[in-house]
């Protein structure tokens, strides 16, 4: 790990003003925020990331963690910890498929310490980007190649990548929020903003080593996820190599309203499997307004993979994807709303 300036703080303006000297990109970035610090740290010491300063925000934790259920929606601090929210009864009552997708990821002693904002703002967990001893990674050196187009890519993304990088996004949670239309308070050096939670990813275009959308020195402050017929009816179904402390290799965050038997809405979220959280508004499309049977699952899970373009050892990924949708969705029409 290199030398690095440490600040702490407990004024958010501050912190966003702290954070303002910036490089180009998220990963070359002079400064780096520290939530729990399970991402950050772990790729310093990897010189992965190499900030200069670590502003350390955990002193706003009390003010930026509440968790709020409110009939127009379910509203979650940035600073609050991934275990606070899974076990929250409301949260597990009213939006399932968010708690489950913050419960079945990494394991309870990183769940208890990780926050939702450094949550959506996690690595790749692709091999060549971690290790800086790899010469070809964009997202590391923009310019230099993508190790994976040649390399293992066994568990690397099929939807939504290009050229410039094939890797995938892995966390649980912004699949789930980017199912069910979310939002994400911000704040920066010019003031507070609030954008839709699926424009805060970007894709590579060409830049991998841009990740997000976010301005420099612009903090996440909370998540909104506005009320909804579907939300109580909805489920993550995660598919990993172990049961248990695994990223997923093919997930689905699926929300539905029903009437009767027919789908009057569906929101529809796929992880493991692409360059950024993933909605599928092709499968929500062939569902709405058609009954929830096996083969119309089937027909849903063909339209969201049918842009799929794989490399060699994730040829079976847009298969599996297909199978856990069709999964995800009949296990959440047989959910009791
Ligand atoms: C062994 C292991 C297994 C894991 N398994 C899973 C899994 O199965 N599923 C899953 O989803 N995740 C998994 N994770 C990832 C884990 O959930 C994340 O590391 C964690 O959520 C990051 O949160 P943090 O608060 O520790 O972020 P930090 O490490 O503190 O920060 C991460 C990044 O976010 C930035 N940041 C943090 N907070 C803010 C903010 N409010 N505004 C702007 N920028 C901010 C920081 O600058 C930094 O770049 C795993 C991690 C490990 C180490």
């Amino acid at each position: 790990m290199r030398p690095f300036a440490y600040e702490r703080t407990n004024d958010l303006v501050q912190a966003a003003h702290a954070g303002f000297q910036t490089g180009a990109g998220q990963t070359d970035a002079d400064t780096q925020f520290l939530a729990g610090g399970t991402t950050l740290i772990d790729l310093m010491k990897l010189d992965v990331l190499t900030p200069r300063r670590v502003v350390d925000l955990n002193p706003l934790t009390a003010q930026h963690s509440a968790i709020e259920v409110t009939a127009s929606g379910l509203r979650l601090g940035a600073m609050a910890r991934m275990s606070a929210v899974a076990d929250t009864p409301d949260v597990a009552r009213d939006y399932p498929v968010i708690a489950q997708s913050l419960d079945l990821a990494a394991s309870a002693q990183i769940r208890n310490m990780a926050s939702l904002g450094g949550n959506v703002l996690q690595r790749t967990r692709c091999p060549y980007y971690r290790d800086p001893s790899w010469t070809a990674c964009n997202k590391r050196h923009p310019g230099s190649g993508c190790s994976a187009l040649e390399g293992v890519n066994v568990n690397h993304a099929v939807l939504g990548t290009d050229k410039s990088c094939i890797s995938q996004y892995p966390g649980d949670f912004a699949v789930a929020l980017v199912a069910l239309g979310a939002q994400v308070e911000l704040l920066g050096p010019d003031g507070p903003r609030v954008i839709a939670f699926d424009t805060l990813h970007r894709g590579p275009e060409g830049k991998p080593h841009i990740e997000t959308t976010l301005k420099p020195g612009e903090l996440i402050t909370a998540f909104q996820v506005p009320a909804g017929a579907w939300t109580r009816r909805s489920l993550y179904l995660k598919i990993r190599n172990r049961q248990s402390y695994e990223f997923a290799i093919s997930s689905a965050a699926v929300a539905l309203d029903l009437d009767g038997g027919v789908v009057r809405a569906a929101r529809i979220g796929l992880g493991g499997m692409a360059y950024r959280p993933w909605r599928s508004k092709e499968a929500e499309a062939v569902l709405t307004g058609k009954p929830l049977t096996e083969a119309n699952a089937e027909a849903a899970a063909r339209a969201a993979l049918a842009g799929a373009v794989t490399h060699g050892g994730n040829a079976y990924k847009p298969e599996l994807a297909r199978r856990t949708l069709v999964r995800a969705l009949l296990q959440t029409a047989a959910m009791e709303a």
